[in-house]
């Protein structure tokens, strides 16, 4: 919650929770006219984090942020709270619920606003009990919802809940995130939608045009890497960052992808090998024997999937360079291959045998690198009696018989 305002002095206040991606005009008018109806004094905007229920771009969380402050700033009774944004993994409102609930007296009434659509899904959240009993909930009305089945649905939640939902009548306004979304995607106007404010910032951030989602900037990943990742794992990251668009550049792959590919490749290193089974299960990583048996294994095809969560890497060829960097995979794409060589002959690598004769290779013939840098892992890991993972014996069955049939 806002850690300036002092919310013990208030009654009544009210949260409006939503991806606000973008806010809109029905946002506002919902929000201003239950505060008007039911007397409340405060109503704290919640944009939402990692919503468990919802696909979200990470890339976009700040953007929904700043755009709600600029949609609300002019109403001394609209705030807008960063929790949810700020908490890591997944977000839940009963949780935001108790945060709130902490900081309000006793005796304040708590109430989260919901449209017409939202209601029907309470029952799915996080704890409905325990939600239902901090707080009450205003289902508003939504063009395009059927306002007859909205008053079932909260009749016959109020029969199980003793009456904490109230149904609101406000003025209608068929506007929604997705068709302002669709609007700015095929260049039509969102005038009047939108607070004016949020529409410049819209159009001068470029959201939700069609060259949105391309890569994020180095520096945004940068600024995350850096605190993730020990400082030695970080300065290996900008070295292999760096090789790799220098190998791109040498054979014509795109700089930008293997730059970004080389930044991200050890998104998951760092996390203990208990973090990266748990992360494992979060992400649906399916884990293998060999896995299971060497949990640090599965950093590269973790990080694959953290890239995509958490950074807004949607390139698949990215993100494929990082799932294969560590063990390699038949029929290699040009730019998994620039990462896996680019993570073994970085200027900051320590020394290993075999490191020159990569490095030489790598300019000259980048197949023949991949080809002698499985040898030497594959040869460093039976000295070890560990299990080689067969996907680093299909990629260089693959390439060596690839070369054969050139010759
Ligand atoms: P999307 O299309 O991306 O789902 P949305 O327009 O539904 O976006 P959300 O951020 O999902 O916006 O909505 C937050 C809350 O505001 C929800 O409870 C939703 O029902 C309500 N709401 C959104 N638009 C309206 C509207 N035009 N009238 C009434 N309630 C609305
Ligand atoms: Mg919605």
């Amino acid at each position: 919650m806002n850690q300036i305002t002092d919310y013990t002095k208030y009654n009544k206040i009210a949260v409006m929770g939503g991806t606000f991606n973008p806010i809109h005009t029905g946002h506002l008018v919902a929000a201003e006219a239950v505060r008007q109806q039911l007397g409340i004094e405060r109503v704290i905007f919640v944009p939402s984090g990692k919503p468990p229920h919802k696909e979200s771009d990470p890339m976009l969380t700040e953007h929904r942020y700043l755009m709600t402050v600029l949609a609300t700033v002019t109403n001394p009774h609209f705030e807008v709270s960063r929790i949810e944004v700020d908490r890591t993994g997944l977000t839940y409102t009963v949780d935001t619920i108790t945060e709130l609930k902490r900081r309000c007296r006793e005796d304040c009434r708590i109430y989260f606003i919901t449209g017409a659509d939202a209601i029907s899904e309470i029952l799915k959240w996080k704890e409905p009990e325990r939600l239902l009993s901090m707080c009450e909930f205003v289902a508003v009305t939504r063009p395009g919802y059927n306002s007859s089945e909205l008053k079932k649905t909260v009749n016959s939640l109020n029969e199980s809940y003793r009456g904490r939902i109230t149904l609101l009548e406000i003025p209608a306004l068929s506007i929604s995130s997705t068709d302002i979304r669709h609007r700015v995607l095929s260049g039509q106007t969102i005038k009047y939608l939108v607070p004016s404010p949020v529409e410049e910032y819209i159009l001068k951030f470029g959201l939700y045009s069609p060259d949105f989602n391309s890569i994020p900037e180095a520096d945004a990943i940068n600024a995350r890497l850096h605190s993730v990742l020990t400082p030695k794992r970080y300065k290996h990251t900008q070295g292999v960052a760096e090789e790799a668009a220098k190998l791109a550049k040498r054979y014509g792959a795109d700089i930008r992808k293997a730059y970004t590919a080389g930044l991200l490749h050890d998104c998951a290193k760092c996390f203990t090998d208990g973090e990266k089974l748990k992360l494992c299960k979060v992400y649906g990583v399916k884990l293998d024997d060999v896995l299971k048996a060497q949990p640090d294994l599965t950093h590269s095809f973790l990080g694959a999937k953290i890239a995509e969560a958490e950074y807004g890497i949607r390139d698949k060829d990215i993100l494929n360079a990082i799932a294969y960097h560590t063990t390699g995979r038949e029929n290699m794409s040009l730019l998994e291959k620039i990462v896996f060589i680019a993570d073994l002959i970085e200027p900051n690598r320590d020394y290993f045998k075999g490191l020159d004769k990569i490095r030489k290779l790598a300019y000259n013939n980048i197949d023949d690198a991949v080809i002698s840098a499985l040898e030497r892992t594959i040869e460093y890991n039976r000295e070890r009696k560990r299990v080689i993972h067969p996907l680093g014996l299909a990629a260089l069955k693959y390439l060596k018989e690839g070369k054969n049939e050139q010759h």
